[in-house]
This record gives structure tokens, sequence and C-alpha cells, in this order.
């Protein structure tokens, strides 16, 4: 039984539906107004020219008076034109959420009060008078129509104007009249054609205008099912008991016709027709109006997957830009109240870390919620991982975020959670807002690591550190093709012989308009835009042809290390390509060290694991870079099998005066030795720190005490001068 009436309430369209639908279908019904409005005006159009020449004109020559004329024969058809081109631009101008311009509200301000005044005005002259070709019926039934559509017209002349009013001033949706809009043309049309059809039925021809005119309400214009039946059933009914006051109305009967002599008998269909079109159009409708909600489900599927970030429900980074763009231009004047905020959440790569993937899902689902719970009116968005962006109002900013913060901050009770806030006000409503975005980006990155500042807005004074950052991801691609990123190298030393066991290749960017930049300048930068890859490709290519090179020439063959972010590994097939690189420079592996960071191994990420793991199987030496800079953990030592490890130079910063320094290093060093892996400190720069690591048996130092990082003729010269001497044992 339920499924009976559940069927029936789908069919008939007596099921709820969705904002989007209704929304949908309102649009859809809003389109074909326009198009009806533009055929009326045309109709009328040409009513006016006709009347002028057929009426006015040849009445005019025989005497009569021009004022009384034009008011007799055009009057309706001015005031149907109005209308018709006020609902045309009504429609055209139609637009949700969509101020209206200046000139739109003009005309629309213009057509409504054209209406109105000319309704008013009419003396209703035009009353039908029963006569020798009017029957009684038929004039009382056009006085009735005449009255109400005056009535009528001058409603809709009013709401015209209303609705410019409030789109113009407030940008108010008025939906009650879009739909008296809908309304009106229905009326109009199925007025127009009982009107037209009832002359030519008494004429004796079709009734096609009417026909016509309750296919275009069916059908163009999609009320649910019940309501165009009942539409409909209005229509046909009412108009069939209206033609049955002229002779019996449609029939079904047999008349005789003498053709030649022979009597035949033919039997009207008109009342049959009449109900089969009414039938047929009844379930053309129900399935228009079927197809269009299908399509509009679908559509709003696609639209949702093309706005919607699906992690948080709030926008996604393409579609939030384009709707803040939206919002200030409409708001123009006021651009100056608005702020980008980008909100980056503190430690979220730690609770992914330790509460894993999904609960890190649940997390940015709930921050989007919170967001959207404090900044009610704001246009939220998210940018990627962890990153919101919003456009806001600058009232209350400071409370807003300190609540968002402890909402952020009571998520869990042992990590310390928390929010970084960088904030930009738009230059101009014209400006991109990813360009605002950035620029907050960039302030919520200054206080990164201050953790009790949670705010930060751009300003004038950050822009050039902002656009040399910028500059930086812009000529990354430029810096590769033309040689600016170029390999600098620092030797690495035996600990006893102080001979030179291999050196680090560390990147310079040889820039023509910075001069040349240090890797804490670009480094980071193309790490947090995704583009340290192809640094890294172009600086082992270059390290790999100056071995190949220096082995061509005969000099004395020497390791050196490669450094690798994390990203590498995800942005590109890291193993791969230093392996191409290999082979096409015929290379032995064992020349090369692949130096990982500590941090990188954190979140045991399985695509690095299966990297390192290949690393090692092709015969690379893996060594572990910056050991004891971060949240040293000594499963990273336990996990995987490094050649190497490489002390941070943290540990040699109080080396002379703590004891405690001396002996955490000493540990380290036993350690390693305990698991086999062979210890090299960095930062070594003085003689005191070298006999100190060489005494308790760390096997490699690297720092200035030996060389700084150094162009490659700096370092042959180098070697050439004796300076260095490349050490000849054989063990890499
Ligand atoms: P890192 O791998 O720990 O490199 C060692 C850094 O310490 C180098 O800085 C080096 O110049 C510096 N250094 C060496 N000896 C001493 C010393 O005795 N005293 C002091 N104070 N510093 C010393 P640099 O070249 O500025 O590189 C910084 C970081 O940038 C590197 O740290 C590395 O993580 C990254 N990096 C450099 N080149 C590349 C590269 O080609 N690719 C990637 N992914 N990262 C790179
Ligand atoms: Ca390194
Ligand atoms: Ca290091």
């Amino acid at each position: 039984m339920k499924r009976v009436t559940s069927f029936f309430t789908h069919i008939f369209g007596f099921e709820r539906l969705s904002k989007y639908e209704r929304d949908y279908l309102h649009d859809a019904n809003i389109r074909s107004c326009s198009y009806m409005g533009f055929i009326v005006v045309l109709i009328e159009l040409w009513m006016l020219i006709r009347q002028t020449y057929s009426k006015i004109i040849p009445k005019y020559q025989a005497g009569g008076d021009l004022y009384e004329l034009f008011i007799k024969y055009t009057s309706k058809y001015w005031l149907f034109m109005l209308i018709g081109l006020g609902l045309m631009l009504f429609c055209l101008f139609y637009k949700r959420n969509r101020r209206l311009s200046k000139g739109q509200f003009a005309a629309l301000l213009a057509m409504g009060v054209a209406c109105m005044a000319y309704t008013a005005m009419l003396r209703l002259e035009t009353f039908t008078q029963p006569g020798e070709a009017i029957t009684p019926v038929m004039a009382t039934i056009m006085n009735v129509m005449l009255v109400s559509v005056y009535v009528f017209l001058f409603v809709i002349g009013a709401a015209i104007v209303t609705y410019a009013l409030f789109k113009y001033l407030k940008n108010k949706n008025i939906v009650v009249l879009e739909h008296l809009a809908i309304i009106a043309f229905t009326l109009i049309c199925l007025a127009f054609g009982i009107f037209v059809s009832y002359s030519d039925f008494w004429g004796g021809k079709e009734i096609i205008c009417f026909l016509t005119m309750v296919l275009y309400v069916g059908c163009l214009l999609i009320y649910r099912p019940y309501v165009t039946i009942m539409i409909l059933g209005v229509s046909f009914l009412g108009f069939y008991f209206i033609l049955l006051t002229y002779q019996g109305g449609l029939s079904f009967q047999q008349t005789e016709v003498v053709i030649s002599g022979v009597t035949h008998k033919i039997i009207s269909g008109d009342a049959v027709n009449y109900v089969t079109f009414f039938i047929s159009l009844a379930t053309i409708c129900f399935a228009i109006y079927h197809g269009r909600l299908t399509e509009a489900r679908k559509s709003k599927a696609l639209e949702k997957s093309a706005k919607e970030d699906d992690r948080t429900g709030l926008y996604n980074y393409s579609y939030f830009s384009e709707l803040a763009k939206e919002r200030i231009q409409n708001h123009a004047e006021d651009a100056g109240k608005y702020v980008f905020l980008f909100i980056d959440v503190n430690n979220f790569k730690s609770f992914n870390d330790q509460r894993g993937f999904e609960a890190g899902d649940r997390f940015l689902l709930a921050i989007g919620e919170f967001v959207s719970e404090v900044f009610p009116d704001a246009l939220c968005g998210r940018q990627a991982d962890d990153h919101f962006v919003l456009l806001t109002g600058t009232e209350g900013l400071a409370e807003k975020l300190n609540a968002l913060n402890d909402l952020v901050h009571d998520y869990d009770d042992e990590i310390l959670l928390g929010i970084n806030c960088g904030a930009c006000h738009p230059n101009s409503a014209s400006e991109d807002p990813r360009i605002s975005i950035d620029r907050a980006r960039y302030a919520a990155q200054l206080i990164k690591s201050r953790f009790q500042t949670i705010y930060c807005e751009y300003d004038k004074t950050m822009s050039e550190a902002y656009h040399k950052r910028l500059y930086i991801i812009n000529n990354i691609d430029n810096a590769v093709k033309n040689g600016w990123i170029v390999p600098y190298y620092q030797p690495v030393v035996w600990s006893d012989t102080e001979e030179m066991c291999g050196c680090e290749v560390l990147a310079r960017w040889m820039d023509p308009v910075y001069g040349q930049l240090f890797p804490n300048e670009f480094i980071p930068v193309l790490e947090e835009y995704r583009l340290i890859h192809k640094l890294d490709r172009a600086i082992y290519e270059s390290a790999f042809r100056d071995l190949r090179a220096a082995m061509d020439a005969g000099r004395p063959v020497m390791p050196v290390s490669l450094n690798f972010s994390r990203l590498d590994f995800e942005l590109m097939d890291a193993v791969t390509e230093l392996d191409g690189l290999a082979a096409k420079y015929r290379i032995s592996k064992e020349l090369i060290h692949v130096e990982v960071t500590e941090s990188a191994l954190m979140d045991n990420f399985s695509r690095l694991n299966e990297a390192l793991d290949r690393i090692k199987a092709l015969g690379y030496s893996l060594w572990l870079d910056d050991f004891g800079s971060g949240y040293s953990s000594l499963n990273v030592l336990k996990d995987y099998q490094f050649d190497v490890v490489k002390i941070d130079m943290r540990f040699l910063s109080n080396l002379e005066n703590s004891e405690k320094a001396r002996t955490l290093i000493d540990c380290i060093i036993q350690m390693a030795d305990r698991i086999n892996m062979l210890t090299l400190t960095e930062g070594v720069e003085t003689r005191a720190q070298a006999e100190f690591l060489k005494n308790i048996g760390c096997n490699r130092l690297q720092g200035y005490l030996f060389g700084k990082p150094m162009p490659r003729d700096a370092l042959y010269e180098r070697i050439d001068r004796g300076e260095l001497i490349v050490s000849d044992r054989n063990v890499f």
C-alpha cells in the first residue's frame, strides 16, 4: 500500500523537492517565459500595424477623431505589448543572487510604471456590446475577461516595479513575484487562446489557437503534474462549456454530405479529438516534468562535484575564488570591509600520523564545521590539505578567531592543536582573489612557529619577501632551463686522516635579478608549492654530469651525496629518475649517497618506504640526514637500514661547555656503531670539535673547518693546489 501511495506521490509530483530541484525547475520556467514574452511582443507589434492600416487610417480619412480611434483600436495591444516587454525583460534580467544593474533597473522600472499608468488611464471603452454578430454569452465572456485582464495587468505592472526596486536596492530574491510572472504568462496565453479560438469556432474554423496555447502552457512551463492537470482540466472544461454556447459546441454526431449526388454519412469526431488531445497533452506534461527532474538531479550531482570539496562539504578552492570575486564585485563600494583569511592547522600532520588517516579526515570535516559555525556569514572553502580559506567581514574578527582556535585546540586532548591565520584585504574589486589569498597564506606562514600568535595580517612591509617568494615559484622552470640552478660541493672528510672521502651536493640559485639565493630561501617555498622535484632533478643531473666529466678528465673518483626531499618521492618516481641518470652518465652506484632527512620518515608513508627499499636494493648508499634535529625517533633507526647517520650540527653548538652535549654525542656514535651504522657529524667548525669527534670514533666529518660549499671549479682548484686531498681508501 505504502508503495502504491509513494508511486502516486511521485508520479503526480506531490513529493518534496530539494531546494536545488525547485530552483532548477523554476529557472527553466523563467527561461520559457522569456521566449513567450518575445512572441507576445512580436504579435502585439503586428496587431498594432494591422489595426493602424486596416482601421485607423481609413476611419481617420473618413473624418474620425484620431485620438479616439487610437484609443479604441490600439489600447489593448499597446497594453499587452508593454506587459509582454516588461515580462520579457524581467525574465532576461532574472539571475538568482545577482543585483540588477542600473540600466536593467531603469528599464524594468520604466516598463512597470508604464503598464500601471496605462492600465489606470484606459477608459474601458473597449467593452463589447452584444449585437448582431456577438452573442450575449460571448459579450459577457469578453467583458469579464477584459476586466480581469486589466486588473491583472495592473498587478503585473506593480509587481515588476516592486521586483526592480527590491532587486536593485537590496538584492533580495522575491520568489513570489517570479511565480507571479509565470502565472501571468499562463493566464495570458490561455486567455489569448480562448479568445481567438472562440472567434474562429464561431466563424466555422478550427480551434487551433487554443490547442497551441495549452500546449505552450503545458509543455514549456513546467508545473508539478497535479497542478498541470488542474490547469489543463479547468481550461479544457471551461472552453468546452464556452463552446457549447454556440451551435451545441464540439459534437460527436453524424452529418450527411452530398457529393456528386451521393449521400455520405460523416461522423464528426471533434469531441473525441478534444478529449484525446487533453489526454495526450497531460501525458506529455508528466513525461516532461519527470525528465526535467532527472536532469536537475544529474546536473546537481555534477555541479556538486565541481563546486564542493569532498572532505569538508565547503567550497573547493576554484569555486571559492570565483564566488569571492563575484561577492567583492557586487559590493565594490565596500570592498575594503572584506578580508581574506588563510587558516592553517598546527600539527595536523602529527594528528594524522598518530590517529590515522580516517581520523584525519574526520578532523578536517570537523574543522569545516567549526569554521562555518564561527563564521556563519563568510564564504568558506578548503584550499588543500589542512588549509582553509575564507572571505569575511572584519567585525569581531579577533574573537571569532580565538573561538575557532579554542574549538580546534579542544578537539584532541593530547596533541597540541591550534590555528595560524593570515589575513589580507583585497586591493581592488577587480583583482584576482587568489593573489590576496596567497598573501594571506604568506602572512600565516610567518607565524607558523610562534605558538602564542594566531593572527597575522599581510602588509606592505612584507611585500618584498613575498615577491621574492612569488618570483621563485614563478621562475623555477626558467631557473632550471637557463642553468641558474648550480650544484655547490662541500667536502666530507675521514676523521682520522682528514682526507676527502666525498662531498655533499648543495643547491644554489644564481639569479639574474636577486643574485645568489640560498637553499633556506627557495627550498621551503618550493616544497610548500610542491615544485621541489623540478629543482632536485636538475641538481642531480648537474652533479652526475660533473662527475662524468671529472672521470673523463682523469680526476680521482669521489662519491657525492644528494639531498632528497620527502616530496621528491611523491612528485616524481625519484628512484627511477636517479637510476636513469646513473645509467645515462655511466656512474657506478656506490658513488651515490642518498640523503633523506629524519623528518621525512616521520609519517611512515608507504611509497617512501618502498622507494627506500628500492634504493638499497639497487645498490645506492642510504644516509640519514639531520639526525637529532627534530622530533627524534629511534624507531627510524630500527625500521630502516641506513649506511650512514649524519648527526645534526645542533649537537656541536655548545660542545665545548657542555659535558652533557659531549656525552650525548658520544652515546649516539656508540649506538650507531652497535647497530652497524657509520657516522658523520655535520657543522664542524673548530679544530677542538674535530679532535673530539675523532676521539669518540665518529667516522666522517663535514663543516666549514674543511671547506664551505663551493662551485665545482673551486673544489678542483683546491684539490689541485693540494689543500684538499682525495682519499684513496676504498670504502664508499
Ligand atoms: P643539509 O642537507 O643539512 O645541508 C647542510 C647545510 O649546512 C648546508 O646549508 C651547509 O652549507 C651548511 N653547513 C655545512 N657545514 C657547516 C658549518 O660548519 N657551519 C654552518 N653553520 N653550516 C654549515 P645549505 O647549503 O644552505 O643547505 C641548507 C639545506 O637545504 C640543506 O641542509 C638541505 O636540507 C637543503 N638543500 C640544499 N640543497 C638541496 C638540494 O639540492 N635538494 C634538496 N632537496 N634540498 C637541498
Ligand atoms: Ca644534507
Ligand atoms: Ca644535514
